[in-house]
């Protein structure tokens, strides 16, 4: 049987129907002016999402990770200080990539379950008298923890402790799916990817570059080619790219973004608000408990769910995709084994969650866990059936 199940996984999401189609295109010159036609929507488009004020956009053939390192490759130099906390897998990687570049890391350790502790990070910048620090690193949605942190709570914290440091805010699953405003935060660089919010398949590192960043981009040398920002910007003004870019993603990114304001943006945060708190509350019925440590710091668009004492959830994704044929996310790291991830982000209605919900169950019954068949899937469907928004989705 070829039918496909969605996807709960915090990445890469479900891809629509349309947005499928739109990447499916044939060969364009990618120098020629229709190419043009299809990137400047798609440029115009991540600066909305983003909330951006100045600065410029750059579409990188890559991922995630590929933005992290083109953050920090363009704006620092070798034995440069970065301050970070480290509280998940993703958060981690970040560290490890600055290291790897002969980065200085301030680590500021912090529990897995809890996110960027704004205070530390306040005194860290206070002691850092002689200005050593050039950038605070910032995971806003921990993916392994389903954890936020607060963004605008760091901008404050380095304005109180009157720092120059630049902001640098991974936000590869919370953009596009979760409030973010990289101008009113004070955002220098903000990362993302193709395949979470912006519901395409993974291949784009998509980044917001202030003109801070773009002032440090001058000095900066850490060495860089393929993602270096100056040629990007050269060839930008041209109208075109330094290489051949990714032409389908690129036309994807133009279907997803003119999607998402067809929704609405506040309509989309609003949809994975509810349907996080769906979750949430039938994680509660199965009497267990996100791995965020508290309601403030919950993710809208992954939920690591604690798993009893005795249990392993790496069994019960295991069962989803082999029985069920359903995915869900593993624990990475340090919760490995402890909790499993429902991802709950781009194209999911209730109903689409709902089948998640009760796919968990039926693991959970088939692994003995000893929760009641129907349990977390009728209080999510009380909620949602309390809070829906008629067709949202189909409008
Ligand atoms: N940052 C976060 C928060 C993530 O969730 C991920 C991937 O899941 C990454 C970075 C790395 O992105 P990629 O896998 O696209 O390289």
């Amino acid at each position: 049987m070829s039918f496909q199940n969605p996807v709960f996984i915090p990445g890469p999401t479900n891809i629509p129907e349309a947005i499928r189609k739109a990447c499916d295109m044939p060969t364009l010159d990618h120098r020629s002016a229709a190419f043009g036609k299809l990137f400047r929507p798609a440029v115009a488009g991540v600066r909305r999402v983003l909330g951006m004020e100045g600065g410029e956009v750059i579409i990188l053939p890559s991922t995630g990770t590929g933005g992290w390192e083109a953050a920090i490759t363009n704006t620092l130099s070798p034995g440069d200080r970065v301050l970070a906390a480290r509280f998940g897998m993703f958060s981690h990687r970040w560290i490890d990539l600055c290291q790897r570049h002969g980065l200085e890391v301030e680590i500021i350790e912090t529990p897995w379950g809890q996110g960027a502790p704004v205070a530390a990070i306040e005194a860290a910048l206070k002691a850092d008298t002689a200005g050593r620090i050039k950038a605070v690193l910032a995971t806003h949605n921990e993916t392994a923890t389903g954890v936020r942190s607060d963004i605008a709570g760091i901008r404050r914290a380095m304005d109180a402790a009157g720092h120059g440091a630049m902001l640098f805010v991974d936000g590869v699953s919370s953009i596009g799916s979760m409030p973010f405003d990289m101008a009113g935060w004070g955002v220098d660089i903000a990362v993302a990817g193709s395949q979470k919010g912006f519901m395409l398949p993974a291949g784009l590192a998509i980044l917001g570059v202030s003109d801070k960043a773009l002032a440090a981009m001058e000095g900066a040398r850490l060495p860089r080619t393929f993602f270096d920002f100056r040629d990007m910007l050269r060839s930008y003004a041209g109208g075109g790219y330094p290489y051949t870019p990714a032409v389908g993603l690129i036309a994807g990114l133009a279907k997803s973004i003119e999607m998402l304001e067809e929704e609405g943006l506040e309509a989309v945060y609003a949809r994975h608000a509810r349907l996080a708190e769906g979750v949430r509350r039938a994680v509660a019925a199965w009497g267990m408990r996100p791995c965020a440590a508290s309601a403030d710091l919950y993710s809208e668009t992954v939920t690591a769910v604690v798993v009893p004492p005795g249990c392993n959830g790496t069994d019960l994704v295991k069962l989803a995709a082999e029985k069920y044929g359903v995915a869900f996310g593993v624990g990475l790291g340090e919760v490995a084994g402890k909790v499993f991830r429902i991802g709950h982000l781009g194209m999911l209605t209730d109903v689409m969650v709902l089948g998640g919900l009760a796919t968990a169950e039926m693991c959970m019954a088939d692994l003995g866990w000893g929760v009641r068949l129907g349990s977390g899937v009728a209080a999510a469907a009380e909620f949602y059936r309390g809070s829906a928004v008629p067709m949202a989705m189909a409008a």
